[in-house]
């Protein structure tokens, strides 16, 4: 592996400004790994061993990110960069945060306080690479290994343990043996660590280029911790033609089947999660009945108590709802089906469908993935054409309807309602002149 990178002008500047007044200055972690690895890093964190006060004092333009751990941000060229002073973590209180941090003047103490050694690295143009936990050898092996005893380092810091399994599928590296080990026997403890941040990793393992490796984190005894209903899923099996895994497995293989994106891979996650609690089973074989209603609920009060935003819940919820539904492909019923799902979400959802679909047995594949071309193509083409599927696109509106002298309201609505159903049955309908006259018939009435 190549020892040497290039470091962006602004880290040298960095760097530079710092040794020319008599302190250390390196790229530390991530950067430092991601460079050696050919891949561009997303941000550039420098490791110094001038104090706080001296890193403002050499920068025109930093703000106080993080005083009491050490971490100013110098902006250059409205860029920031991370400048943290080596620091010692103290004592961990709660398996999460260090009660104190002592700052030192020796960069390997800073280096040994980091989670993996391919973490621990530094660089700089005068000392070159610093690698004192042999973590180029795990970067070419592809290993993720504790920097000291694992066991010692996930008792100061549960979190750590998913980002063995972050890491692990971002970068498609195995996991060492005592590494593995300290987690199996640790696992309960992720218990301590904030839900928030446990759905940071595990959205980060999600979108990752291996979400299969959410395996090893239920192996591992993580996700029977934080994603109970996961373990029930990898141990639901699904005895019908249509399927080859058990539930869980078919998740794993869905999501690899969809592009890395948040709502997605949570959608693929979530999809049949209420298939254990609907199964049963008879001479035909297992029978999931109602597993999408129940799902849509399982999985919000999943996502709630994982801490997800609104917008995040909602969508993976109305994903969760049409997953499995199969209108017939003829206009009438295509209008109906839009009218309950939405126009906005149908892309997705035929991505959710086409996921489902190859990740089932190979019965019946061909006809069920060109059902779902077919649906593409008549999606493309209600919305070429501008039918009406939503109210939102109905030529009378609620201002018309209190022109002609009707009062907001329940009535109101239901008028609304009525109008959209006849535009439902008759596209034709929808203009100005046809809507009106209805309106009149039905609002007479109420006014
Ligand atoms: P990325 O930013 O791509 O997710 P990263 O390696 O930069 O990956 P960060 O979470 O940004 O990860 O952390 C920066 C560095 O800080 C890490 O490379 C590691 O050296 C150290 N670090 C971060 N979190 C921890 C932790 N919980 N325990 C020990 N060291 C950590
Ligand atoms: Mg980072």
């Amino acid at each position: 592996m190549l020892m040497r990178m290039v470091l962006p002008e602004d880290v040298k500047r960095i760097i530079e400004t710092l040794e020319n007044a008599g302190y250390e200055g390196y790229a530390v972690g991530g950067c430092v790994r991601d460079a050696l690895l050919g891949r561009v890093p997303e941000d550039w964190d420098i490791t110094t061993s001038a104090a706080p006060e001296k890193v403002k004092e050499l920068f025109g333009h930093t703000i106080d990110t993080g005083l009491q751990h050490g971490t100013v941000t110098v902006m250059m060229n409205h860029v920031g960069y991370e400048v943290t002073t080596y620091r010692i973590d103290g004592e961990y209180e709660d398996a999460r945060h260090p009660k104190e941090v002592i700052f030192t003047l020796n960069l390997l103490e800073d280096l040994k306080r980091r989670d993996f050694t391919i973490n621990a690295m530094a660089y700089n143009e005068t000392a070159g690479l610093v690698d004192a936990f042999g973590g180029i050898d795990d970067l070419e092996n592809g290993i993720i290994r504790c920097v000291g005893n694992p066991q010692e380092r996930f008792q100061e810091d549960a979190l750590r343990m998913l980002r063995v399994i972050r890491f692990s599928a971002q970068l498609g590296f195995e996991i060492e043996k005592e590494t593995q080990e300290a987690i199996k026997v640790l696992a309960p403890t992720i218990a301590k660590v904030s839900a928030e941040r446990i759905a940071v990793e595990l959205v980060k393992t999600l979108v990752s280029k291996h979400p299969e490796n959410i395996r090893v984190a239920y192996e591992l005894g993580l996700t029977k911790v934080f994603l109970p209903e996961f373990d029930v899923m990898m141990e639901t099996p699904q005895n019908t033609k249509h399927h080859m895994y058990t539930v869980g497995e078919h998740t794993i293989v869905s999501m690899q089947n969809i592009p890395a994106d948040k709502v997605l891979r949570l959608t693929m996650l979530l999809h049949d999660v209420s298939k254990p609690e609907c199964r049963t089973t008879d001479e035909n074989g297992d029978h999931f009945k109602g597993h999408q209603a129940k799902g849509v609920e399982k999985s919000k009060e999943i996502l709630r108590r994982l801490k997800f935003d609104n917008a995040t819940i909602d969508l993976v919820a109305q994903l969760i709802r049409f997953h499995d539904e199969r209108p017939v492909i003829v206009p009438k019923a295509l209008r109906r089906f839009y009218a309950k799902t939405g126009l906005a979400i149908v892309p997705q959802l035929l991505d959710v469908k086409i996921a489902d679909t190859l990740a089932q047995s190979m019965y019946s594949r061909e006809e069920k993935l060109v059902y779902v071309e077919d649906l593409r193509k008549a999606y493309e083409e209600i919305l070429a054409s501008s039918t009406c599927v939503q109210k939102s696109q109905m030529s009378v509106t609620g201002k018309d309807l209190i022109a002609m002298g009707m009062k907001p309201g329940k009535e109101m609505g239901q008028v609304l309602d009525q109008l959209f159903e006849a535009v439902l049955e008759e596209p034709e309908m929808n203009n100005k002149e046809n809507l009106m006259a209805l309106a009149h018939k039905l609002i007479l009435p109420f006014i």
